[in-house]
């Protein structure tokens, strides 16, 4: 599974979900995601690493482009107006 930091705020991504919920669904190269820590919007790579990218890039003619840009600027919005996910504390909560 990736285990690769957020490039924009370091949160360490562990785990995708498929927006399908199609159980062995695996992200290829070019596929989208977004930082649940900062709102980033993230595009896997070659070596599926993630980079930064801007939803106005995002190509609307292609594939699902205009549902995808729709689902992440509403995903962007919420994880930005909840704000970072707090760090939990060694024996804390
Ligand atoms: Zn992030």
């Amino acid at each position: 599974m990736l285990t690769t930091p957020c490039p924009t705020c370091r949160h360490p991504l562990e785990m995708s979900t498929p927006i399908n919920n199609a159980p062995d669904t695996k992200p290829q190269a070019g596929d989208l995601s977004i930082c649940i820590n900062c709102g980033q919007v993230l595009q896997y790579n070659a070596i599926m690493s993630v980079e930064p990218i801007e939803i106005s890039s995002i190509d609307l003619s292609v594939g699902n482009g205009a549902e995808c840009v729709e689902v992440l600027t509403k995903a962007q919005k919420l994880i930005r107006q909840r704000g970072p996910i707090k760090k939990k504390t060694p024996g804390g909560d």
